[in-house]
């Protein structure tokens, strides 16, 4: 897709005493960024004359590969046990309840303040796994495209980077049973889902979004459908699915069809790097070593993944397999860079009962190589330019508070391990998406209005 973003900013400069390059940490890095908001040189060991002086170290910002913006709105409204045993399946109830009810001015404010508080925790990106397409009824709106044009207009309004994932969802479970009523706004038949995407080309191409899509989940698309739309769509743009986040889904898999569901994604589907398996948490061995082989990114969601109780992915085998990963904020329950790695090191640690699981050998640092593996796997996941300060990059940075004690004396990759196992979120001040600061001493330019649409949002949908 050409790019299209508008090339009306002026080109600057950037001056960091510290910042992660793709070989490592370098010092007096000058970085020049062109009009259209592209790395265009990166010097270390150069003058900061004239340039805009970083306030902390620099490094690229996250990309975030797996979001439904709109469950943002439940977040901790799930935290009540009921009657029996609660799961995923009972957390699911309440997130239909919460879909039922929003508006697409609801939809776009939750997603704008969502956007911008995933800067200010060190996000400069996002793929919105996009299901919530039709009205309270389950009919198409006027405009066919209004609930994605919505979170579009999120992303412009916060300045995050996008990559829109229209989901494809037609089903209740494997097999093509026939969706439910909870299930009414997300439904699509292959003819209906071919409209929206034609309609969302030139729709995204003006935004300056990248433009996949997903389908829902084996339980949610027939394998017909699946290899209908392969067919028929274009063969550029990422493509992700949920796959074997509970146990569950795995025994109704194999009632299905005799397989597991990785074990029949990487018999039936031309799975590449082009794929993003979102969650992949009840992988065997066997599959583990399928995905690390196929190239494709794991989409790890920890904090989410914790929360609904799913299991624990096999990130240590995983990696020592070559496996490429990113991480997503998916449900929302926790909108931080920091809560998705810590986790995910940590359920790795609780598991095993060791320390320091995910680093690439000895005498390394977990922080740097859990920050550098999710920022490749996100840049390819999100299908953009993006995850590092070099030469044709999208200028995405993350600046840290340079005037934190922690990162006053910190050097190198310890800079990364203050951050994500000490500081937190804290650490994070300036944010740049597009050679634009979006967020600078942890405020966006719109915090007022932006908060002040969620509020009305949360309070209209706590009424009805
Ligand atoms: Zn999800």
């Amino acid at each position: 897709m050409p790019d299209s973003r508008p090339q009306l900013q002026s080109a600057r400069t950037l001056h960091a005493s510290r910042a992660l390059l793709p070989h490592g940490w370098a010092e007096d890095v000058r970085i020049e960024i062109d009009g259209t908001g592209t790395i265009a040189t990166v010097t270390p060991d150069a003058p900061s004359s004239g340039a805009e002086i970083a306030a902390g170290p620099v490094l690229p910002a996250m990309p975030n590969l797996h979001s439904h913006a709109f469950q943002r709105a439940m977040a901790g409204l799930a935290e009540v046990s009921g009657a029996g045993s609660d799961s995923f399946w009972t957390w699911r109830e309440e997130m239909y309840r919460t879909v039922g009810e929003i508006t697409p001015e609801d939809a776009q404010a939750i997603a704008t303040r969502l956007y911008v508080d995933l800067m200010k925790a060190g996000f400069g990106s996002i793929a919105e796994f996009h299901y919530l397409h039709h009205d309270k009824s389950g009919s198409l709106y006027a405009d066919r495209a209004e609930m994605s044009k919505r979170i579009l207009a999120a992303a412009r309004t916060s300045g995050i980077g996008m990559t829109l994932l229209p989901v494809f969802y037609a089903h209740a479970n494997f097999g093509g049973v026939a969706p439910h009523e909870g299930q009414r706004r997300f439904i699509h038949g292959i003819d209906g889902f071919e409209r929206l995407m034609a309609e969302l080309g030139p729709a995204c191409a003006e935004a300056g979004a990248t433009l996949g899509y997903a389908f829902h989940s084996l339980r949610a698309a027939t394998p017909e459908e699946m290899n209908e739309l392969l067919a028929g769509l274009p063969e550029n743009g990422p493509l992700h699915i949920h796959i074997a986040e509970q146990q569950k889904e795995v025994d109704d898999c194999i009632a299905w069809s005799g397989k597991r569901p990785m074990q029949w994604l990487f018999d039936h589907m031309p799975v590449d790097e082009r794929w993003c398996l979102i969650h992949a948490t009840h992988a065997d061995p066997a599959e583990i070593g399928r995905m690390a082989a196929s190239g494709a990114v794991a989409g790890l969601c920890p904090a989410t993944e914790a929360n609904l109780g799913d299991g624990i992915f096999e990130a240590v085998t995983y990696r020592a397999e070559g496996g490429w990963l990113g991480i997503g904020t998916d449900s929302h329950v926790s909108p931080s860079v920091v809560e998705e790695l810590r986790t995910l090191e940590y359920s790795q640690r609780l598991r095993d009962e060791h320390r320091n699981r995910l680093a690439n050998g000895p005498h390394r640092s977990v922080g740097r190589d859990i920050y550098d593996a999710a920022l490749a796997g996100g840049a390819q996941a999100l299908g953009q330019p993006i995850g590092a300060i070099a030469p044709g990059k999208i200028a995405s940075l993350v600046v840290l508070d340079g005037d934190d004690a922690f990162m006053d004396s910190a050097r190198d990759d310890a800079i990364v391990d203050r951050w994500l196992f000490a500081l937190g979120d804290r650490a994070v001040r300036d944010v740049m998406v597009g050679g634009q600061w979006r967020i600078r001493d942890r405020r966006h330019e719109q915090d007022d209005d932006i908060n002040a649409a969620f509020k009305t949002a949360i309070r209209n949908l706590a009424r009805r």
